[in-house]
């Protein structure tokens, strides 16, 4: 019996054919050869403007997992969450650009979710990834501290100037930024821009908020060394802690470049310093500002169990737990019921767009062990508690 078993607000949101639909879903991408085939296939460069193709993925895996084509869609998405308790993060999830006009209107796109950040109590963070901004080379060469050419140096400054007015939009209007990590070999660079904000910016509360993965295995210790320098210097320190998405990426480059992985050695030793990541925090929490980013309900029940035991109310604004939408909705919406402050990760886009992010939520719910299983078991409980 777990904290996350009621199903009944599991999926109080969900009408009888959408949760038909879910568990429909889930038993195709289970499927571990579909979900391969498909994935081939939707990476095709004319596969999503084949229309039947398009109204298929429209009215499954694009409906599960993604907000809507556009903010005010997602907006409207994330009001009918939020008469659950449940809140939302708009996630605009482009990815691979390179031009400088398109990470300019990724900026300005940024600008308008502050806004509707500021109007709407349901979206409580707005979030980019770093390469959003700029492209990941720059990011790279940066970290390593290597010469950058006059073109490249304007490039960077364009990125520092992105991060810069975005953050301090995020600070003047008072609403949280949250930065998502990435690769390992753009994350240093990433690091001390966000770290930068968070002196500039935190001075009364986290609002920059940075990511730690905690499947890196010098995290940990990373954290600990930036809590000693806040503590020292007197600002706030904003985390999202989660485990990691690029794992298979990181491992295959440390392997073909030969440099030592710079990942666990196993799951068992993320998950330890992903615990230890929540325990540093409550047991430090006068600095910190805490947003738990996690499908594993372990992880979750230690930081209610962590929460309690050092007197930090559900309601405190520095404590968040966060899921992505379409998926563990057992996690979140008992979490809502506790009043605990949860938030989900709710991506918009046009179709094309979001691909490559359907593509990994696919890949990710085949691959994830037992994760298909838990969600099919869950909708199976509620569809037959509903017909009694
Ligand atoms: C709200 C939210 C925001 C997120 N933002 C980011 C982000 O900014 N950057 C990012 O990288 N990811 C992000 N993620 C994804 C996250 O990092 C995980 O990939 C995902 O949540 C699965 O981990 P888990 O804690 O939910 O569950 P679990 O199922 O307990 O853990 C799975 C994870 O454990 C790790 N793992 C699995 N096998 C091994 C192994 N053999 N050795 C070592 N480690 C292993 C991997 O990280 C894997 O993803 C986010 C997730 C959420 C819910």
């Amino acid at each position: 019996m777990s904290l996350f078993d009621n199903t009944q607000y599991a999926f109080e949101s969900k009408s009888d054919a959408e949760l038909q639909r879910a568990y429909y879903l889930f038993k195709l991408i289970g499927n571990s050869t579909l979900t391969n085939l498909g994935t081939v296939f939707f990476k095709l460069p004319f596969a999503v403007h084949i229309p039947f193709v398009k109204t298929s993925i429209r009215g499954t895996i694009y409906k599960q997992f993604v907000g809507g084509e556009t903010a005010e869609q997602g907006v409207q998405v994330a009001k009918q969450l939020y008469k659950y308790g449940v809140s939302s993060i708009l996630d605009y999830s482009v990815e691979g650009q390179t031009e400088e006009a398109d990470f300019d209107h990724v900026k300005d796109v940024m600008f308008g979710l502050i806004d509707m950040a500021k109007n709407n109590p349901e979206i409580p963070f707005v979030v980019f990834k770093p390469t959003a901004f700029g492209r990941i080379a720059l990011f790279e060469k940066v970290g390593k501290k290597e010469t950058l050419t006059a073109d490249e140096e304007k490039a960077w400054q364009n990125i520092r100037s992105r991060f810069e007015t975005v953050c301090r939009e995020g600070f003047e209007k008072d609403v949280n930024i949250m930065v998502d990590a990435e690769e390992t070999w753009m994350q240093d660079a990433a690091d001390e821009l966000t770290d930068e904000m968070m002196v500039k910016y935190n001075v009364k509360r986290p609002v920059i908020w940075n990511t730690l993965q905690m499947y890196r295995h010098d995290r940990l210790e990373y954290m600990k060394k930036m809590y000693e320098k806040a503590d020292r210097e007197g600002y706030f320190l904003g985390y999202k802690i989660v485990r990691g998405a690029y794992m298979e990426k990181e491992r295959a480059r440390a392997l073909e470049e030969n440099y030592p992985s710079p990942i666990q050695p196993n799951k068992a030793a993320s998950d330890r310093d992903y615990d230890n990541a929540l325990r540093f925090v409550v047991e430090h929490k006068e600095r910190f500002g805490l947003f738990a980013g996690s499908h594993n309900e372990d992880s979750c029940a230690l930081l209610i169990q962590l929460m309690q035991e050092h007197n930090i109310q559900p309601s405190d604004r520095n404590f968040w737990f966060g899921q992505l939408y379409g998926m563990s909705d057992n996690i979140s919406f008992n979490l809502a019921h506790m009043k605990y402050n949860i938030a989900k990760y709710l991506p918009y886009g046009p179709i094309k767009e979001v691909m490559p992010y359907l593509i990994r939520r696919a890949q990710e719910n085949t691959s994830v062990a037992g994760q298909t299983g838990r969600e099919l078991g869950l909708i199976e409980k509620e569809l037959k508690r509903r017909k009694k």
